[in-house]
């Protein structure tokens, strides 16, 4: 049984019937109506889901600009970036469920669990008939996003959030359709402002948020001083990834698997969720299956998610002039290994990128290095990096 119809749950839905496995997913909205929602994910969407999902490509990008106070670069990429309208990939991974012959279960809302011979009943309440309704199962996939109940009721424990918000705007005429743009500005956000095109004149601009901040009055002000106009908002809170909990366990006698944003597999560089989501619903899958385990499925991913937590914490702790020399740092060599590996292959970029461009190790430390670091360390590494920026 899953819980959770949006990008992860449907996956796994469909891998699960794909391979016979009776499937009954629920989800509290119409899985086939979710609101719309413009997404950016690498080429690994298709290498993850094991086939391209045409239908829901708005856009392909082929070039990054970023943008610090006073500076800038530009990565271009080898595979280009997809955008993806996130309304048009869930009703193609419903489809597809649905054909594999998953019963999906749109209006139902998860309440609650509790131990049973043989698993765990689940109850949930059908919205339009306002009725609660029991199932029991033996393997619970919780895939109800950024704050799973699934997740509350299995680990006691809620994940970490951030506030993500974006405006879809018209561009100014004569603007690339192929170049996303990046703009760091860490004195309002410690993530950063993005603008992705859909096509010459739409586009999403966007920003990623701290708890507690007014992520709308700085995306108002960053929309008013390029003159862009809001046509729609689309904002949510997203998981973030952290070392722990485990997402997965057992309780009576049902595996239960978290997947997605329910067990905070989101890339916290980007916050992005969608491609880390699938992954993890497919080491879920394959689990289930019986093709593997799913703690050592999930190894590559977490082995992923968790240098992008070591890159995060590095990031919040820059200022304004530690961005301007981390672009200074960013030469030919790191550009061109920026471009030819997404940010679903940090593992397979990190060490790469110290080799081309080792002052990176540099500048990394000396915002790593604890508060008790002599200040003349702290100055010989601010050094050290600045010579490579020259
Ligand atoms: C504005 C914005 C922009 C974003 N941009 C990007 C991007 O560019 N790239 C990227 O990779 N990611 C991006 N993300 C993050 C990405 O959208 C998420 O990581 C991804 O959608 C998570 O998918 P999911 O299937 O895990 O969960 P969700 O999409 O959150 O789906 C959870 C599902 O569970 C259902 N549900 C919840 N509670 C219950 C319940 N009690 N009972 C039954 N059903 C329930 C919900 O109805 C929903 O269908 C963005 C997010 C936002 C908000």
């Amino acid at each position: 049984m899953i819980i959770g119809g949006s990008a992860a749950g449907l996956f796994a839905a469909y891998l699960l019937a794909c391979d016979g496995v009776r499937v009954r997913l629920f989800d509290a909205n119409d899985v086939l109506r979710t609101s719309p929602r413009t997404l950016i994910a690498t080429s690994q969407l298709t290498e993850v889901l094991g086939f391209f999902p045409s239908e829901a490509i708005v856009n392909r990008i082929n070039r990054i600009d970023l943008f610090s106070p006073h500076r800038s670069a530009t990565i271009p990429m080898t595979e280009p970036d997809l955008v993806v309208e996130r309304a048009a990939i869930v009703r193609l991974l419903a489809e597809k469920a649905i054909q594999a012959g998953a019963e999906i279960r749109s209006g139902y809302k998860f309440l609650n669990f509790a131990p049973a011979v043989g698993g765990v009943t689940v109850k949930v309440r059908n919205v339009k008939l306002d009725l609660i309704e029991e199932f029991k199962t033996a393997t619970l996939i919780g895939a109800d996003g950024a704050f799973s109940r699934v997740a509350k009721i299995a680990e006691r424990n809620s994940r970490a959030t951030v506030p993500i918000l974006q405006a879809i705007v018209r561009l100014p005429s004569g603007r690339e359709a192929d170049t996303a743009q990046v703009w760091f500005d860490p004195e309002t956000t410690p993530y950063f402002y993005w603008l992705i095109p859909e096509s010459h004149d739409r586009g999403a601009v966007g920003l990623i948020a701290e708890e507690g901040c007014d992520a709308k009055e700085n995306l108002e002000r960053f929309l008013a001083c390029r003159r862009l106009e809001p046509i729609e908002i689309q904002a949510a809170k997203i998981s973030v990834y952290a070392h722990t909990p485990r997402p997965w366990g057992r309780v009576s006698d049902c595996d239960i698997y978290l997947v997605g944003d329910a067990a905070g597999q989101v890339k916290v560089t980007t916050v992005g969720g969608l491609v880390s989501g699938l992954w993890g619903a497919k080491a879920a899958a394959k689990a289930i299956l019986g093709q593997g385990n799913y703690g050592k499925e999930l190894g590559p991913l977490r082995r992923e998610l968790g240098l992008h937590l070591l890159m995060r914490s590095v990031l919040n702790r820059l200022s304004s002039a530690d961005y301007d020399r981390l672009l200074e740092l960013l030469d030919g060599k790191t550009t061109h290994l920026l471009g030819r590996y997404t940010r679903d292959e940090l593992a397979k970029m990190f060490l790469r990128l110290l080799v081309a461009q080792p002052r990176l190790v540099s500048f990394a430390a000396r915002l790593l290095l604890p508060r008790g670091v002599p200040g003349r360390v702290k100055r010989f590494l601010r050094r050290t990096a600045d010579v490579g920026a020259q």
